[in-house]
């Protein structure tokens, strides 16, 4: 697999590209770099089943304490590939750029929206 730098991060604005939430917003709530995965804030959300089981260390004490099995719903990790960031200065979805400041003697890298006429600052 091909080593690619994630360049979304926790917080930011994307949209989907593919799949079934295609064309919706949300919010990284994780970035996983090491991976090329980024988790979206209640999109691309899928259902896992889980049975009933008993609790541990419960049956000591008189019956024994059962969990409820059910659904639950979690959101699941996208490609970073088939997300793209929105800009939160021009509102639209965009490729990142890198820029390299100086500031106070050190150098920082900012990202930076490449749609053309925009070009600010991604970080804030
Ligand atoms: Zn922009």
């Amino acid at each position: 697999m091909a080593v690619t730098k994630l360049k979304i991060k926790k917080g930011d604005l994307v949209q989907i590209l593919s799949g079934k939430d295609r064309g919706k917003q949300g919010r990284v709530i994780e970035a996983r770099p090491s991976e090329g995965r980024v988790i979206v804030e209640n999109l691309n959300m899928i259902k896992r089943h889980t049975r009933p089981r008993a609790m541990k260390d419960a049956s000591r004490m008189g019956s024994p304490q059962v969990v409820p099995g059910g659904i639950i719903e979690k959101a699941a990790p996208l490609d970073a590939s088939n997300v793209m960031i929105v800009c939160p200065v021009c509102n639209k979805t965009t490729r990142v750029g890198v820029k390299v400041v100086e500031r106070k003697g050190e150098t920082h890298k900012l990202r930076v929206c490449r749609r053309e006429g925009c070009g600010q600052e991604i970080d804030r």
